[in-house]
């Protein structure tokens, strides 16, 4: 009998529910200083975990998870292009 794979868990920076890395969309703050969703998953820099879901993202921003995962102040603009980026990738 074979053990199930055991997939690494990450928090949603929205829910805060864990779920499987895969199942989650990586936000990332890169070199720059710019915050992206990384859909790649490949970005270097810092990241953070979001479901593929807008109402995730809504509630992070709300509760200010992405200004303190990377110690910084997020532009309108950012919120509005993730928030783009995930309806296309829901
Ligand atoms: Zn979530």
């Amino acid at each position: 009998m074979q053990k199930p794979r055991k997939l690494p868990l990450r928090k949603c920076s929205g829910c805060g529910q864990m779920k499987p890395k895969t199942e989650l969309i990586r936000v990332v703050k890169n070199q720059a200083g710019e915050v992206f969703l990384d859909l790649t998953s490949k970005q270097p820099g810092r990241g953070a975990y979001l479901c593929r879901n807008p109402a995730c993202l809504a509630a992070a921003r709300k509760a200010r998870r992405f200004e303190k995962a990377f110690s910084m102040a997020i532009p309108e603009a950012v919120f509005s292009k993730m928030e783009e980026e995930l309806r296309l990738h829901e």
